[in-house]
């Protein structure tokens, strides 16, 4: 079994890397892919389990915000890395624009007092704000603050939705679609075919916001339209529902393998 959607502390996960592996481990899972929030500084290599390099690039077409996550990345590609660079930086600003906001409704909390690696992103923010005692759960730091109704939200920058297919297909990548199942919308059919004419190859169809009735739709999608499929859990560590997957088969991986060696060719 494999869990092809996990974040580390090189984003807004709360497990290191190497923990995450172990866990993995534990839990008997053959490959994990390390998909981190517009960052690939939580991939390492390890004899431990097999890990597909991953990312995970928040993007927006200028109607919604769009996650794609991007498999068997090149994780030392200059345009790749140029890019995330830039949203790092942005995040960083972004946070900062936050605690502005926190500070005027008189919640003082310093960039110093937040627990971050890579890519700061509104967890890492929402913990900081439970330890100092500002909110009991992240639940109640994101409907409070840090949500988009929150007083102290701030939108963050993204790529363009084709700009971050077009950095993971030029980094080897393969481009997936992620959770469906998040997104508002009556009309899931054009929202699956704007992403294939944007240039996907895969869908995640195992995703926590993804229900049963999701799922079998994204199948038949997926099997209609010759698209991969992946899945995972998005596993964040504690302080999220979210446990490792457990029933995503290796088949998955298989298939995703063989379209990155016929790229290779
Ligand atoms: P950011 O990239 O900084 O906008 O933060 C996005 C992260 O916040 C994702 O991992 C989401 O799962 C998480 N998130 C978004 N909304 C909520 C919420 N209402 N409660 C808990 N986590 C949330
Ligand atoms: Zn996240
Ligand atoms: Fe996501
Ligand atoms: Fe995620």
């Amino acid at each position: 079994m494999i869990d092809l959607h996990t974040h580390t502390t090189a984003s807004d996960g709360v497990l290191t890397p190497i923990e995450l592996i172990k866990l993995a481990r534990k839990q008997g899972l053959k490959a994990i892919s390390i998909t981190d929030h517009d960052t690939v500084k939580g991939i390492i290599k390890t004899e431990l389990i097999e890990v597909v390099p991953g990312v995970e690039i928040s993007t927006t077409d200028k109607r919604e915000e769009v996650h794609i996550l991007g498999y068997y990345i090149d994780t030392k590609n200059k345009q790749l890395l140029e890019k995330l660079e830039y949203l790092k930086k942005k995040r960083l600003t972004r946070a900062d624009e936050m605690l502005k906001k926190l500070r005027s409704k008189g919640i003082t909390l310093k960039k110093e007092e937040i627990e971050y690696k890579e890519s700061i992103g509104r967890p890492n923010i929402a913990r900081a704000l439970i330890t100092k005692g500002h909110a009991k759960t992240i639940k109640e730091a994101f409907n409070k603050y840090l949500g988009t109704k929150g007083t102290a939200y701030v939108e963050k920058k993204k790529l363009g939705y084709e700009q971050a297919i077009k950095t993971i297909k030029q980094a080897g990548g393969i481009p997936f679609l992620a959770h469906p199942g998040e997104i508002k919308t009556n009309n899931i059919k054009e929202y699956l075919d704007r992403a294939v004419k944007k240039g996907v190859k895969g869908i995640e169809v195992i995703h926590p916001s993804n229900n049963k009735e999701m799922r079998e739709l994204l199948k038949n999608y997926c099997k209609k339209n010759k698209l991969l499929i992946s899945g995972g859990s998005d596993y964040h560590g504690k302080g999220r529902k979210n446990k490792l997957a457990k029933n995503i088969p290796y088949s998955y991986l298989e298939k995703i393998k063989e379209l990155k060696k016929e790229q290779q060719e």
